[in-house]
């Protein structure tokens, strides 16, 4: 906080924690993740492949007026985070997912889980195809 914009804005990026979090594997995994969801004020997005956590909640040191309450001590997250691609300023973050309800994470594990099985099905039968090619080939030679 600090510039022309936050002088405008309600404080958005102090309203909330966002943290990173093993991206899910397996199906307990996506379930944990359909619990998060259902917590008021609970999302998850996944930016760039890594995924977060992120859950409203208000820094105490947000003042009245929205300004920082310590900003001459602020942690270095603060610091870094720059107003010129922000929750105000940046409008809507290019998230490669977000999800804010359980059902949605859980059509996505449904989706995931399919897709996993059908690459597996894919790369068996394409592994004993090439078998199948490489018997011919071999009695072929045998033969000559
Ligand atoms: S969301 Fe952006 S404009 Fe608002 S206080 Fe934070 S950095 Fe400033
Ligand atoms: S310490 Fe200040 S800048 Fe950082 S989140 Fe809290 S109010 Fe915002």
């Amino acid at each position: 906080m600090g510039c022309v914009a936050c002088e405008h804005c309600t404080g958005e990026c102090c309203h909330y924690v966002a943290l990173a979090i093993d991206k899910p594997t397996t199906q307990r995994d996506f379930d944990d993740i359909r619990w998060y969801l259902m917590h008021e004020g609970v999302i998850i997005f996944v930016e760039e492949g890594a995924w977060y956590l992120q859950f409203r909640a208000v820094c105490r040191n947000l003042r009245t007026d929205f300004k920082c309450g310590v900003y001459e001590t602020r942690p270095q997250i603060c610091r870094e985070y720059k107003a010129t691609d922000c929750d105000y300023t940046g409008g809507d973050y290019d998230y490669d997912h977000l999800f804010t309800e359980p059902e949605q994470i859980a059509a996505h594990a449904k989706k995931h889980f399919a897709d996993r099985r059908r690459k597996s099905r894919a790369t068996s039968k394409s592994a004993n195809g090439s078998k199948k090619r490489a018997r011919p080939a071999t009695g072929k030679a045998a033969a000559r």
